[in-house]
């Protein structure tokens, strides 16, 4: 860094490396002023603002080092005129192997992998919670009263977390009010008790409609 005895702060985004302070760790480019041409290419493809340019001497300057990514060396590597130099790898390598750097990334890897796992299971209950019936409302004609269908309905979901709510009986006529043996109709809503798939619940109810030879003009 030309003539620089303090180095400023990296940005904030840049402050830490795996957790160790970036000012810690001396990699950055430096620029050997005799070579640089001033063509700029450093400057303009450098993608963590590590340098400015002089436009007076026409020469790049290395002005936020610790922003540089450790262990990158894209610009010596552009550099029409070999003026960009770094420290030896084995720097990074030596702190690399002291603080683990490899453990933590694997580390944070699992973690991720953990994360998204969760949320691939999460969408999944969300989805499955969505595409669940948990409801169904039916119109059923047949010898409802005499069949004592809604009796055999209350035994067949005794057992299953669902209520029958909504229930209308329609006799088609006056006569038919007084006679239990007249065809009729039913309007009943079978619901969850619990937000759950009622699917076996309603296989069930089906099953009491089909034995009492009613049937089922609606469902839905
Ligand atoms: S790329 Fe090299 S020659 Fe071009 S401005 Fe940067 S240091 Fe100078
Ligand atoms: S090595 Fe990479 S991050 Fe560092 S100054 Fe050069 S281009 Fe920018």
């Amino acid at each position: 860094m030309s003539g620089t005895t303090k180095f400023p702060k990296p940005d904030p985004k840049f402050a830490y490396w795996h957790g160790i302070d970036r000012t810690k760790i001396p990699w950055y480019p430096t620029i050997d002023e005799d070579r640089c041409i001033g063509c700029k290419l450093c400057f303009v493809s450098c993608g963590r603002n590590v340098f400015d340019f002089d436009e007076k001497r026409k020469k790049a300057v290395v002005a936020k080092p610790y922003n540089c990514m450790v262990g990158c060396s894209t610009c010596a590597t552009i550099c029409p005129s070999q003026a960009i130099s770094f420290p030896d790898k084995e720097i990074v390598h030596k702190i690399e192997r002291e603080e683990k750097i490899l453990a933590k990334i694997q580390k944070k890897a699992r973690e991720k992998k953990l994360k998204l796992d969760l949320e691939k299971i999460r969408n999944q209950v969300v989805e499955s919670i969505s595409k669940a019936r948990t409801k169904a409302s039916y119109q059923i004609v047949g010898h409802i009263l005499e069949q004592k269908i809604f009796e055999k309905l209350m035994d067949a979901v005794a057992d299953c977390p669902v209520d029958i709510v909504d229930i209308k009986i329609n006799s088609p006529s006056l006569k038919g009010c007084w006679n239990l043996n007249a065809p009729s109709m039913a309007e009943f809503t079978v619901v969850s008790t619990e937000m759950e798939d009622i699917t076996p619940c309603l296989d069930k109810v089906d099953e009491v409609i089909d034995r009492a030879g009613a049937i089922v003009v609606k469902k839905e």
